[in-house]
């Protein structure tokens, strides 16, 4: 099979696999125990504490490790609003659900949050987010101004990535805070947490090659995080419960298969963009590509192919061995369209033909001129049905 859906969750690297077994067959001790064993499993703590920040430009004691991005991005939100006297939020248009809805809750509580536009290429407006600050800065405003703006480094979906260093400037001239979901660039792109200026940010290692279910919280120092569970010491607090030693083991594995290679991925993905390019452009089918061509993941191509429903193409290729996504999501049975391609101001029903193709640094180039034919044959005969029918 053909698997091109990176984006969703990535194949384990062997070094993380390798750094798992290990764990899990030699390390059982708890993290908090004092004696040997506890102190061993701390040890494998420590060190991924560790990993994170320095693949990330940050502090040890900068990084809370949590159960993944939708937990980071949760705690950071909901703490922003129990810790401010006054919150304000405004959150991009493309934010993944686990900002979006949280967003959406707070604002039925009556905090005050906008969603910033995005354009039909999903870009974001920079005098859009200025002219809020300065508006509600006017002295007769009604508007709240904000104290913490959400955006994400890189977007799921359509690929965009975002000028975090010019967002923080920005965010920083008028005193608020940022906060970046960095997911979908660790291991994609640089990521620099410090240079950067970013406040908060949340991570997550599946979809670079780490285990599923562990991730981080960084945040800059001086920066409260207060838990979102109680009953445990663990990460100073800031993330009770017993720590999952043989994920962190495994993230540790991951990030080492980074810092080693990590340039040479992104050269990589670059190269087999093109050659999927270049094979997509061979079919004698009619598409579009969706987003911000020129500020964009080497790994992730959102294609619309005319006339044809996103989903049917997705099954078709799932039924020739090819696994893509739609980025949409399956609500009770109904096939919602993106809400990141309904935000650029597409409709409905165009929205649906988006189809996400994302690999990483190990998809064969074969894989992806096979599967670019693959793509031919069957837009061709789904055309032909539309057309029919
Ligand atoms: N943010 C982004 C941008 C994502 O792509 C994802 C995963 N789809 C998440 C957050 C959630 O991460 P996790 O799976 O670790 O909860």
């Amino acid at each position: 099979r053909i698997y091109l859906d990176w984006n969703a969750t990535a194949p384990m690297l062997p070094e993380a696999r390798d750094a798992m077994i290990e764990a899990l067959s030699g390390v059982h001790g708890n993290a908090s125990s004092v004696h040997h064993e506890g102190q061993v499993a701390r040890t494998v703590i420590e060190r991924a504490r560790r990993a994170v920040a320095t693949a990330v430009g940050a502090k040890a004691q900068s990084v809370v490790l949590t159960g993944g991005a939708t937990e980071s991005n949760n705690q950071v939100l909901r703490h922003h609003i129990v810790e401010h006297a006054r919150p304000s939020l405004v959150s991009s248009a493309v934010e993944h659900p686990s900002v979006m809805e949280v967003v959406r809750e707070l604002g039925q509580k009556e905090v005050p949050c906008v969603v910033w536009p995005v354009d039909s290429r999903g870009r974001l407006d920079l005098a859009w987010l200025r002219a809020r600050f300065v508006e509600a800065a006017a002295e007769d405003s009604q508007l709240a101004s904000p104290t913490m703006v959400s955006v994400m480094w890189a977007n799921n979906e359509v690929g965009n990535v975002y000028p975090i260093d010019e967002i923080a400037a920005l965010v920083h001239e008028f005193g608020a805070l940022l906060h970046v979901d960095a997911t979908q660039a660790l291991g994609r792109v640089p990521v620099d947490f410090e240079a950067a200026g970013v406040d908060l940010m949340a991570l997550s290692f599946h979809k670079m090659g780490g285990p599923k279910g562990i991730g981080a919280i960084v945040a800059r120092e001086g920066l409260k995080i207060e838990a979102t569970l109680a009953g445990g010491h663990q990460e100073r607090g800031r993330r009770p419960g017993t720590e999952n030693v043989p994920a962190a083991a495994g993230l540790s594995g991951a990030l080492k298969a980074l810092a080693e290679q990590g340039e040479a991925w992104g050269e990589a993905l670059r190269k087999k963009r093109a050659v999927f390019l270049e094979a997509l452009a061979e079919q004698s089918i009619e598409y579009e590509l969706r987003g911000d061509l020129e500020n964009h993941l080497p790994n992730t191509l959102n294609v619309a192919f005319k006339g044809i429903d996103g989903e049917d193409l997705l099954l078709a290729l799932d039924l020739e061995g090819v696994s893509a996504s739609s980025g949409s999501a399956c609500t009770a049975g109904s096939l919602e369209p993106s809400h990141v391609v309904l935000a650029m101001g597409f409709e409905e029903r165009d929205a649906r033909r988006s189809v996400r193709f994302s690999f990483g640094p190990s998809t064969p180039e074969e894989d992806l001129v096979e599967a670019a034919k693959r793509v031919g044959v069957l837009v061709t005969r789904l055309s032909g049905y539309a057309a029919q029918g």
